[in-house]
C-alpha cells in the first residue's frame, strides 16, 4: 500500500508495507540491522516504559547528606567495628561491581541486541551505573577511606575475586564477532542475560543490600543507606530489564531452551548462590547486634528462587521463607513521601507538573 503526499510542488510516496516489514524485522537479536537510531515504531513496549521510569527515579549522590555518617564513622560509642567492615566489604565490592555491570551492558548486551528501543534503555542502564560507582566515590571520600584499600579489598578478598571473576569470565567471551544464528551462540548471550540481570544484580548485589539497610533501621550510617535504598531501586529496574530481555530472546529463539540449558542455568545460580554466601561470611564473621548471619544466608536462598521463578525455573529451596520482609518495604520509597527531601524527589515532581499542564490544555 502507497500512500502519497503532496506538499507544495514536491510529491512524497511513502510505502505503508515497507515500513510494516521494518516493524517485523524488530528483533532482540538478528533483527535488521539499522545504521540510524530510528525508534518508531516501538515494538518493545516495556523497554520504554522503563525507560521512562528510570528517568524518573534520577538521584544524584552529592544530595544526599553524609555529615552523621562521617561522625558515626569516627566515633566508637556510636558504631562497632564490625559494623565499620560491613561498610568496608560493601564499598570493596561494589566499587568494583557496578563498573563490571556497566561495562557488560554497554560493550556486550548493547553491542548484540538490534531493536533500537532497547539500546536506548540498556544506554540509560549503564549511566546509572555510573551515578552508583560515582555514588561510591563519595561515601569514600566523605569517610576518608584511603581508596588504596578499596582496590585492595576486590584484589585481596578471595570471596569478592571469586564474585567478580564468576561474572567476568562469560562476559569476556562474548566480546568477539560471535554468530549469533548458531543455538550455542545464543545460549551463550541468554546465559549473559541471566547471569547479570539474575544471578549477579538480582542475588548477589541482595547480601551486601540487606546488611547495609539494616544498619540503616537501626539509624547507622544513614546516608550510606540511603543512597543504597536509591541503587536498589535503580537495580529493580535493571533485573526486570534483563529478565523482560531474557524471556523475549527465548520467545523468538525457542531453539535456546532446552533442558541442558535450563539445568545449566540453574546451576549458574546455584553457584553464584554459594559464592554470595561466602562474602556474606566475610562480612558478618561474627553476629552483631540486629545482624544475624543466619537470616541473611537464608534471604539469599530465598531471593535465588524467586529469580529462579521469574524466568520460569524450578526453585533450588523450595518453600524457603523471606527472614528480612522489611526489606522489601525499603525498596518502596515512593511510600514516604516526607522521608526524602531535596532534589531527588524534585526530579518527579517537574514531570508530574508536566502532566497536570498536559491535562488542562
Ligand atoms: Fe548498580
Ligand atoms: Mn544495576
Amino acid at each position: 500500500m502507497q500512500k502519497t503526499f503532496t506538499v507544495g510542488s514536491k510529491t512524497f510516496t511513502l510505502d505503508q508495507d515497507k515500513a510494516e516489514a521494518a516493524f517485523k524485522a524488530k528483533k532482540i537479536i538478528n533483527g535488521r540491522e539499522t545504521m540510524t537510531f530510528n525508534l518508531l515504531p516501538l515494538k518493545y513496549n516495556w523497554a520504554y516504559e522503563i525507560y521512562k521510569t528510570m528517568k524518573a527515579n534520577h538521584w544524584e549522590p552529592e544530595d544526599i547528606i553524609m555529615n552523621k555518617d562521617i561522625e558515626q564513622w569516627k566515633d566508637d560509642s556510636q558504631v562497632s567495628d564490625i559494623e565499620r567492615w560491613i561498610i568496608m566489604m560493601g564499598v570493596g565490592y561494589f566499587s568494583a561491581a557496578e563498573g563490571i555491570v556497566g561495562d557488560n551492558i554497554l560493550h556486550v548486551i548493547r553491542e548484540l541486541v538490534t531493536a533500537p528501543e532497547l539500546k536506548l534503555v540498556l544506554g540509560r542502564h549503564a549511566h546509572e551505573e555510573n551515578v552508583h560507582a560515582d555514588s561510591l566515590l563519595y561515601m569514600i571520600s566523605s569517610l576518608g577511606i584511603n581508596p588504596h584499600e578499596c582496590e585492595a579489598m576486590f584484589e585481596d578478598i578471595p570471596s569478592i575475586v571469586a564474585k567478580n571473576e564468576f561474572v567476568t569470565i562469560n562476559s569476556h567471551i562474548l566480546r568477539r564477532d560471535i554468530d549469533l544464528t548458531v543455538t550455542e551462540n545464543k545460549q551463550k548471550f541468554a546465559k549473559n542475560l541471566f547471569l547479570f540481570g539474575q544471578c549477579m544484580e538480582g542475588t548477589q548485589f541482595y547480601g551486601m543490600f540487606g546488611m547495609v539497610l539494616s544498619l540503616y533501621r537501626q539509624n547507622k550510617f544513614r546516608g550510606i543507606g540511603e543512597m543504597f535504598r536509591y541503587t536498589l531501586r535503580d537495580e529493580s529496574n535493571h533485573i526486570e530489564l534483563l529478565r523482560n530481555l531474557f524471556m523475549d530472546l527465548v520467545e523468538e529463539n525457542p531453539d535456546i531452551w532446552t533442558d541442558a540449558f535450563k539445568q545449566e542455568l540453574r546451576q549458574t545460580m546455584k553457584e553464584a548462590i554459594a559464592l554470595e554466601k561466602q562474602f556474606i561470611e566475610d562480612c558478618l564473621p561474627v553476629d552483631s547486634i540486629g545482624l544475624r548471619k543466619e537470616d541473611f544466608l537464608q534471604y539469599i536462598d530465598y531471593i535465588g528462587d524467586r529469580r529462579l521463578d521469574g524466568v520460569g525455573l524450578p526453585a533450588l529451596s523450595p518453600g524457603v521463607s523471606n527472614p528480612l520482609p522489611w526489606l522489601a518495604e525499603m525498596m518502596d520509597i515512593k511510600k514516604e513521601q516526607n522521608f526524602f527531601e531535596g532534589r531527588v524527589t524534585e526530579y518527579q515532581k517537574a514531570s508530574s507538573l508536566e502532566i497536570e499542564s498536559d491535562d488542562d490544555l
